[in-house]
């Protein structure tokens, strides 16, 4: 499914363990609001007690946004000390409350409860082998294959850990897990570091989770990242590792970096918020033009607009006005409604574009109608030119880990060049991010670009 014309990430996963035996359900919820920009279509919860009886949980998954689904008097009566939680956004199966996240199964060694971010990219063969041995499947997601996995590997194994690193070793794709068994909190990330996953402390609470910015939420230290490839498990004896799927090729997304992340997330050792100065630089000595003043289109084109502002010397300036209260655009089916969406949601500030040449950074160009409908409005409001610097290169190809990349038809840099894109959206002149620049962003790091230059880390 596609929504309006930004890309979206699939999920958000949280899990924390209180070896104090305090609740944790509140926290979680805090959790996942932090985690709400990674997945707005369902949320859920499964919290356990780990003094209590195994398999002893209490559930409640949702349609629709966290503080929509869980309420204070849905929260207090879950009580235990273990629990995971998830946001969605569905990129396989279908949205449906059935799809909703965590995943909770009962089997013979007691309750499974996974919470998955990403995509596989071998589950029809994983599902095969598990329907040949007469597995039932509630869900249409690939999560619930590998839930069926670890379950049945685990009966055969002395330790819910051995059981992973036997699945892990045959789901193939990106993967953020976090999975409580009934006396264990075990995060799992894939042996690229597609998707982020991170560690955290507070008092002699463990937390696991997509990102840093849900460990500020519930007041908790950054203790690291999850290694990709690495497997984590949290008892009351503290935090174990085991490294055995790591290996030296990664390939961590760079579109967390770009778009998805939130702002104020560290991945992988380098701050969202630096990474989009440094793409606001390397746009700024690609793309140099007069101007009168930079500026971005919130949210995550304002960072590297401030870091275009600094290299180049030109002012930066706010030019519009975000109404937060206005419904998300992407609810709204048709690409009328949805340009309208994008009208009501952002107005101009006639006073600072009024007689002004502006350079306007923006993340990404999907389909182009965002950014065209921006420039229509600045130029009524008076602006005398407008050039735009995008974050990203041209997307292209489609992305298999869970980013819904939309077809290439509705991707308008499959089909036309960039002048082609710039006339189209009214701008004076546009500049796409290099890929080569795009390392400039996260120096040091190695990443996934696969969907600007079709070289997939797996498929
Ligand atoms: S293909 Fe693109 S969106 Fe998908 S993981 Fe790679 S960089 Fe991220």
């Amino acid at each position: 499914m596609i929504t309006g014309d930004k890309l979206s990430e699939e999920c958000g996963v949280f899990g924390i363990y209180d070896l104090d035996g305090g609740d944790v359900a509140d926290k979680i919820f805090y959790g996942l609001e932090a985690l709400q920009h990674r997945g707005q279509e369902s949320c859920g919860i499964a919290i356990s007690d780990t003094y209590g009886d195994k398999g002893n949980m209490s559930v409640r998954k949702g349609m629709g946004l966290v503080n929509e689904v869980f309420r204070k008097e849905d929260i207090a009566p879950m009580k235990g000390n273990i629990g995971v939680g998830h946001v969605r956004y569905s990129t396989t199966g279908d949205t449906t409350i059935d799809n909703a996240q965590p995943l909770v199964i009962n089997y013979i060694k007691g309750t499974l409860v996974l919470a998955h971010n990403g995509n596989l990219v071998n589950t029809d063969e994983l599902k095969e082998e598990l329907a040949h041995d007469g597995a039932i499947f509630r869900t249409t997601t690939d999560s619930e294959v590998i839930a069926y996995h670890i379950a049945r590997a685990r009966v055969k194994t002395p330790s819910v850990e051995e059981a992973i690193v036997s699945t892990a070793g045959k789901i193939k794709g990106a993967y953020g897990l976090v999975i409580s068994s009934p006396r264990k909190l075990i995060g799992v990330r894939d042996p690229f570091g597609l998707k982020p996953l991170c560690i955290g402390k507070k008092d002699n609470t463990y937390i696991i989770t997509s990102e840093s910015c849900a460990l500020a939420s519930v007041g908790a230290q950054f203790i690291r990242d999850v290694e990709p490839g690495e497997i984590v498990t949290v008892t009351k004896d503290g935090i174990q590792s085991n490294k055995s799927l790591c290996q030296e090729r990664k390939a961590h997304c760079i579109f967390e970096y770009i778009y998805f992340a939130r702002l104020d997330s560290k991945l992988d050792g380098i701050s969202v918020y630096e990474s989009r100065l440094r793409a606001g630089e390397a746009l700024a000595d690609a793309y140099p033009v007069e101007a009168d003043l930079v500026a971005g289109v919130p949210e995550s084109g304002v960072a590297a607009a401030q870091g275009y502002a600094d290299r180049s010397g030109i002012p930066y300036r706010q030019i519009f006005h975000k109404n937060s209260y206005v419904g998300r655009t992407f609810i709204k089916p048709t690409q009328e409604e949805r340009e309208l969406g994008v009208k009501i949601k952002l107005s101009v500030l006639d006073a600072a574009v009024k007689g002004k040449n502006i350079v306007l950074v923006d993340d990404s160009i999907v389909r182009g109608t965002t950014i065209a409908n921006l420039i229509r409005l600045l130029k009524n409001a008076g602006a005398l030119s407008v050039h735009v610097r995008i974050c990203s290169p041209p997307f292209l190809y489609p992305c298999y880990y869970g980013t819904d990349v939309p077809s290439n038809k509705q991707l308008i840099a499959s089909e036309h060049s960039t002048e082609e894109i710039r006339e189209y959206i009214g701008a004076d002149s546009l500049g796409y991010m290099q890929i080569e620049d795009l390392y400039k962003m996260v120096p040091g790091l190695q990443i996934c670009k696969a969907c600007f230059d079709n070289n997939y880390p797996v498929l």
